[in-house]
């Protein structure tokens, strides 16, 4: 570095150079000895005038590499060297007249234009900063809020356990009981919404807190790019100083090996720091195809599952969505849907915004046949393809019960209750109508099928025991 000094327009030289000397320090430690030999080596401090430092470079190809990979990284590290450094310009060899001189905010650089040999690396306008952060974390649903999520038996951990990482993220101390926060559960269960709502109270109550929200995949493309532009530094650093990092639907990233250990070495250095870190997917940690470390580290701390909805939640979740749309919808058209919408709230959200905009449309209350008419694809889909059958054999096998006692006459508790509980089910969960119902449970009645639905569904209202056996069953007939 020693030959690096040519003139000493400005008084303290030595500085300068030891300070440059520091930064391509660095800047070696950053990139290895090889990057290092082929881009770096040859830069040459030319001065340092009025918080501008001009470095030159031998050849063209090589200033416009390091200008396009490592302005930012070059800038930051030599303004903490030397905060008065306000911008550098990269100039050719024996190129001693800085050949670009920008001010902020120009539009053309006349300078430039008649010497193009210079290229001005300079912090970007905040403008800039505040979109690249904003392409790390993933934009926020405004509707994705702790207010507008409905909680039910099914998503009550879930629930309760994000709170408290909001709470804590906005507290003087970070303080979570748990580290990571596990969420899972199968699509459209609201694993999405919960991590929003973390974001959201975090950004409202803390809005200084560094919060990183991102998809799994994003954080792989963030990765891969980072590596291609050997900017795998930044990167680090970005994640490693985050106060709350929350990375969705992690299963993407499996099979996807350097991007899990990029992963896991940025979980544990938060971990380390008792950062709050958030992670979902929709299999549980030990169901997921990950590496196994990858696996442990994400079990470490709480694992909370999102359990399919039942019947309750769903109604919960109408009521409320149809308040926050300021539309009243019939109670009976609520629970109708609340009924045959059964896979997944997003449906549900579907269903309802389909009745919503119908309504509107047509300037009074919707019936009961024209909602099924409006929402048939929906409902079909809803229907799955199980067959009466099926239900009989897995609701006898279930409660232990010989099929045979489907189409028995036996009318013991201990074998009517599964039976009816196999009639609600197929009506629930196939488009036949009663009376062919019936036909399958040994010529019965199509009103003792009635009979034998309505009681299910009024027990299942205050007998969590059955209402967990039936949402049991109705999951393992739909997956
Ligand atoms: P996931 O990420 O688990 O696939 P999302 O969080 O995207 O699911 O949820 C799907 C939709 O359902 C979203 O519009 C979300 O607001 C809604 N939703 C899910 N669960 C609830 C709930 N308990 N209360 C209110 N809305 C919910
Ligand atoms: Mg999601």
């Amino acid at each position: 570095m020693a030959d690096a000094v040519h003139d000493s327009p400005t008084g303290n030289r030595g500085d300068f150079d030891s300070e440059w000397a520091r930064v391509l320090g660095r800047l070696k430690k950053e990139v290895g000895d090889t990057a290092f030999r082929s881009w770096f080596r040859t830069m040459t401090l030319e001065r340092v005038e009025q918080g501008e430092g001009t470095v030159s470079v031998p050849t063209r190809f090589l200033r416009n590499w390091v200008a396009t990979h490592y302005a930012d990284r070059l800038l930051a590290l030599w303004r903490a060297e030397n905060p008065e450094i306000t911008r550098i310009t990269l100039v050719l060899d024996r190129q001693s007249k800085p050949a670009a001189v920008a001010e902020a905010g120009d539009a053309v650089c006349p300078a430039a234009q008649s010497e193009p040999d210079g290229v001005v690396i300079e912090p970007h306008p905040p403008a800039e900063i505040g979109e690249d952060r904003g392409q790390l974390s993933a934009p926020l649903d405004p509707r994705f809020t702790f207010e507008n999520f409905v909680v039910g038996k099914p998503n009550e951990l879930a629930n309760a356990a994000a709170r408290r990482v909001a709470e804590a993220c906005v507290g003087p101390v970070h303080n979570v009981p748990f580290n990571p926060l596990f969420l899972y559960g199968g699509v459209g269960l609201g694993k999405t919404h919960l991590m929003n709502a973390i974001a959201w109270h975090v950004r409202t109550h803390a809005p200084s807190r560094k919060v990183i929200y991102l998809s799994a995949e994003k954080f792989m493309y963030q990765f891969i790019k980072a590596l291609r532009f050997r900017s795998t530094m930044d990167f680090k650093e970005e994640f490693r100083s985050v106060d709350l990092l929350m990375i969705d639907d992690v299963q993407f990233i499996a099979g996807k090996d350097s991007t899990q250990e990029e992963l896991f070495h940025t979980f544990n250095a938060l971990v380390d720091q008792n950062r709050p870190i958030v992670i979902s997917a929709d299999k549980s940690p030990s169901d997921l195809n990950l590496q196994e470390r990858m696996r442990s580290r994400l079990a470490w701390g709480l694992v909370a599952d999102l359990h399919p909805t039942t019947y309750e939640l769903r109604l919960g979740i109408l009521e409320s969505k149809a308040e926050q749309a300021h539309i009243r919808l019939p109670q009976k058209l609520l629970e109708f849907l609340a009924h045959k919408i059964v896979s997944n709230v997003r449906e549900l959200e579907g269903a309802l915004n389909r009745i919503i905009a119908q309504t509107q449309l047509i300037g009074r209350d919707i019936t009961l046949e024209s909602a099924q008419e409006i929402l048939h694809d929906l409902l079909r889909a809803n229907e799955r393809r199980v067959t009466i059958d099926e239900i009989q054999k897995r609701v006898a096998e279930h409660f232990n019960i010989r099929m045979a006692e489907m189409t028995s006459n036996r009318r013991a508790r201990a074998v009517a209750r599964p039976r009816q509980v196999a009639m609600y089910l197929c009506k629930q969960l196939t488009s036949a109508s009663l009376p062919a119902i019936g036909r399958k449970f040994g010529g019965r009645d199509h009103t003792t099928v009635m009979h034998g639905v309505r009681k299910i569904e009024e027990l299942i209202v205050g007998d969590r025991a059955l209402a967990e056996d039936v949402e049991l069953l109705r999951r393992m007939l739909q997956s």
